[in-house]
């Protein structure tokens, strides 16, 4: 096992993996910016080591800084948590040029998944269902007008290296993919250096449901179940919970070994997600994710396994010790995401928290570093804080995450507390009745309503 971990992250996941370094008895590194000097996972770290200005790239996508903190600390692995380095192969060959474990899959599975098309091509090998699509990228508008003619309209045009919802553009007409293939390469270039694209077939109603696997280095694989992500605003989740409304047990673990068997196939090791688009009781695979995801605490409250620290011991080369057999699912769990933002506008909104209280109680658990006196500093994600309600029923965890939201005290900044408790107010999400459209829907709506008032 290692003896010290750095963890190459912020915020409530740079805290998150103390935590399971901590109850695994390893010590912990902190890196931060100058903008992070006050943050609780800098105090709580066995050790910290400031390695730049506020701005990312000049302190968290710092590699050479990085790689010289885990020397100068002794540290044995990094743990980079998501976003930032966490899906870079090239840092990852960085760390194992300088003798460090990286804690996440090889460098040619991250390469593979990072690639949407690659991924796709992967996934169609490996027995994953796609979405129906091109072949491939697709260099020319004459060539997006025939395969989107072919395929018939409406159509996505998404970039192969995108993330974070950046690079799709929709068109429901040959007029339209005019402009939406021209816009997605724009937007893919200046956000991810690449303008490659390819084309699917934009469904129309599904919803986001995905699934989270676990694999050791010698083919053992289980899944933990799905997480429904359809409640999404620009591309964005907002709240997420398992098991999915829309899902029986049957779908469940036939999905669930589908997507073992891949991974088998692939020869994939360590945490990973695969993200489908569900509709009319079909899953269409749409890219994997090779690292921990925002919402993994809700399968961690229904199966009781933590999946950080199931990471670290996978990296340090222990097997799993159990079977899909061994893994059960008890209750429902639900995650809603905490943002220093407008309810309304979405206008980031950082500054100090004059005062907070975090809700408690029989399964409730709040993720978050943020604490009274603590200034939210504005060069970062808006995510402050994860509240996450596990209970019996899927009726009981509703009861309970709206009365949890009603505790939560964050003052002194605007945060998205109240666009959660309307949504979880309204009968659509009550009856589990909505994709991955709804959301959008529901808050035009209420600004139409709001207009005319
Ligand atoms: P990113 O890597 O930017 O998160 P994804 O491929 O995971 O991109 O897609 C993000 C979201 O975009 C999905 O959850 C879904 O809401 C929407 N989306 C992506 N592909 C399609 C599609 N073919 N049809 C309908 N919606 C899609």
């Amino acid at each position: 096992m290692f003896e010290k971990v750095l963890i190459a992250n912020r915020g409530e996941i740079a805290l998150r993996i103390h935590r399971a370094c901590r109850e695994l008895g390893i010590k912990t590194v902190a890196v931060h910016s100058e903008a992070d000097t006050d943050a609780m996972h800098v105090r709580l770290a066995d050790e910290a080591v400031c390695i730049g200005p506020a701005k990312s790239a000049d302190s968290y996508l710092n590699k050479a800084a990085i790689i010289s903190a885990a020397h100068i600390t002794g540290a044995d692995a990094i743990h980079p948590g998501f976003g930032f380095l966490s899906e870079n192969a090239d840092f990852v060959e960085m760390c194992d040029a300088h003798g460090l474990n990286f804690i996440g899959p090889s460098t040619e599975h991250m390469r593979t998944m990072g690639d949407k098309i690659a991924a796709r091509e992967a996934a169609i090998k490996s027995g994953l269902p796609v979405v129906p699509g091109s072949d491939g990228e697709i260099k020319t508008i004459e060539e997006a007008i025939k395969v989107s003619e072919d395929m018939g309209y409406p159509v996505i045009v998404k970039a192969a290296h995108g993330g974070g919802g950046k690079g799709m553009k929709i068109a429901y007409s040959t007029e339209e993919l005019k402009e939406a293939f021209r816009m997605a390469r724009t937007e893919a270039k200046a956000a991810f250096g690449n303008d490659t694209v390819y084309i699917e077939k934009f469904l129309q109603k599904p919803r986001h449901i995905e699934i989270q696997i676990l694999a050791d280095k010698y083919g053992n694989c289980v899944h933990l179940g799905e997480r429904d992500c359809s409640l999404q605003r620009n591309q964005q989740k907002v709240l997420e919970e398992t098991s999915s409304p829309a899902l029986n047990d049957e779908e469940r673990a036939k999905i669930g070994k589908v997507c073992t068997d891949a991974m088998k196939n692939l020869g994939y090791y360590n945490a990973g997600t695969i993200e489908f688009l569900f509709e009319e009781g079909e899953f269409y695979f749409i890219e994997m994710n090779t690292r921990l995801q925002v919402e993994h605490p809700i399968t961690e409250m229904v199966t009781d396994i933590d999946i950080v620290k199931e990471q670290i011991r996978i990296a340090s080369g222990a097997t799993l010790g159990y079977t899909q057999d061994d893994i059960t699912f008890e209750g429902h769990a639900i995650e809603c995401r905490i943002n220093a933002e407008d309810p309304e506008t979405f206008i980031p909104c950082p500054g100090k928290i004059t005062s907070y209280h975090a809700p408690g109680g029989l399964g409730i658990r709040v993720d978050s570093g943020i604490y009274s006196g603590y200034k939210i500093p504005p060069h970062y994600d808006s995510m402050i804080a994860k509240l996450i309600v596990r209970g019996k029923t899927r009726n009981a965890c509703l009861m309970r995450l709206k009365r949890a939201l009603e505790e939560f005290v964050i003052d002194g900044i605007s945060t998205t507390i109240p666009l959660q408790q309307k949504i979880i107010a309204q009968p659509d999400f009550i009856d589990g009745n909505y994709n991955i459209h709804w959301l959008e829907k529901f808050m035009a709506a209420e600004q139409a309503k709001k207009e005319a008032s």
